[in-house]
């Protein structure tokens, strides 16, 4: 079974995350695990999620991030009342510039973010 805003081999979460179209796979959205995905758990309420989502989908780079690494931010930081760890948050918050370059966990990285990377 894919996805239920997977559609005539269309995504309709672009209505609501329009950067997901820098994702290339589909793989996701076609298999029984789309549940596993952020976006679907973000628009589906499914989860406690942190309310900076639609500035961080304006403003961060995600075409230089993988589906893997997404999760891994969604589930470490944007989920589960778990935003106050992230170096992203504590920036918007305090109504301070962000670097492109910032990651969630505080780290700069510059190109392309893999999961489990150094
Ligand atoms: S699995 Fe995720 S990316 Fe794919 S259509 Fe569903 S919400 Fe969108
Ligand atoms: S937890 Fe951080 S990365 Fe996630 S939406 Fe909030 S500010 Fe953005």
């Amino acid at each position: 079974m894919s996805c239920p805003l997977y559609k005539d081999f269309t995504r309709e979460c672009v209505k609501h995350y329009n950067r997901i179209l820098q994702f290339s796979s589909y793989d996701i959205c076609e298999s029984d695990n789309y549940d596993e995905c952020p976006l679907y758990n973000i628009i589906n309420k499914k989860v406690e999620c942190c309310e900076y989502t639609p500035a961080c989908n304006e403003k961060m780079d995600f075409g230089n991030w993988d589906f893997e690494y997404l999760k891994y931010v969604a589930n470490n930081f944007c989920f589960y009342g778990r935003k106050g760890d992230c170096a992203i948050y504590k920036l918007r918050t305090e109504k301070k510039a962000i670097p492109r370059a910032l990651q969630p966990d505080g780290r700069m990285i510059e190109g392309r973010v893999t999961h489990g990377m150094e």
